[in-house]
């Protein structure tokens, strides 16, 4: 894995990241936000981008319609899996997207989703969870996909990498991956209900804990083992991008679940789309 350091920016009072790496490739565009610069109040402040959390869905349209704007897409232009924590992936196709016209899109039971259509918003929603942005820069073709704990160690990244040779053709070792900030490995505590299903994966060796500071209560580290599991399906380890920045140490910047001991708190937004 390649630690890379976020490029930011900040643009209509928004202050969001990017890779710098992808910048060359000027066939797709992708950002992921922060909190700062929305109309969210209390623990949603300011720039809530879920509907989730119970915020108030107008405030939420208006910082999804700012957000998006610094791209140059509108609302109507977005489209998000319900995030359940499984492994469903959503081949979007241009028939569906353009049949249903409305800011509410969203895929069921999916947690990721791929598409060679240029114009097609891909966005995923986290609070520590890691957003992962796929590109196959030769068919080209791009991926986004959630994935805490469950979707992890059920290999949900495993399943996009599947996806996309199987629908667009895209060879692993061409694929690219770039994992946005999420809650890092010293900051997340796992416990009995982690570790029983951990060790049913068909991924548990690729999962990587570390030494807590509790008997049976190790930290978890998404973005290793979201780097062995692609390595394992054929990804070259030179094109897996992570980042030191974890989402709890930081909620001047982020929305942090386990930061705010699972209260109520909002969700910044990972988008990819092909020009
Ligand atoms: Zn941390």
């Amino acid at each position: 894995m390649i630690t890379v350091a976020l490029g930011a920016a900040r643009k209509n009072g928004i202050t969001y990241f990017f890779f710098p790496q992808w910048e060359k490739y000027k066939f797709i565009n992708h950002g992921f936000s922060s909190r700062s610069g929305g109309v969210s109040k209390g623990p949603f402040a300011s720039l809530n981008l879920g509907y989730s959390g119970g915020d108030v869905p107008g405030a939420v349209n208006e910082n999804r319609r700012r957000f998006l704007e610094i791209f140059g897409q509108k609302l109507d232009s977005l489209v998000c899996g319900e995030q359940v924590h499984g492994t469903r992936v959503h081949l979007v196709e241009k028939s569906f997207y353009f049949a249903s016209k409305d800011q509410g899109r969203v895929i069921p039971a999916t947690d990721a989703l791929i598409t060679a259509e240029p114009g097609v918003v891909l966005g995923a929603l986290s609070a520590d969870c890691l957003i992962s942005f796929f590109l196959d820069p030769v068919t080209p073709a791009i991926g986004l996909a959630h994935a805490g704990w469950r979707g992890t160690c059920s290999g949900i990244l495993a399943g996009v990498v599947k996806s996309m040779c199987r629908f667009f053709g895209s060879k692993a070792e061409q694929l690219e991956v770039f994992m946005a900030p999420c809650i890092g490995g010293s900051c997340y505590e796992v416990g009995g209900e982690v570790l029983d299903f951990c060790a049913g994966s068909l991924w548990v060796e690729d999962i990587v804990f570390l030494p807590g500071k509790t008997p049976d209560h190790p930290f978890l580290d998404l973005q290793k083992t979201n780097f062995n599991i692609l390595k394992r399906m054929g990804i070259q380890p030179g094109k897996i991008y992570g980042n030191k920045c974890c989402t709890c140490c930081n909620q001047h910047l982020f929305y942090s679940y386990r930061g705010i001991k699972g209260r109520s708190t909002g969700r910044q937004m990972g988008i990819i789309f092909l020009r």
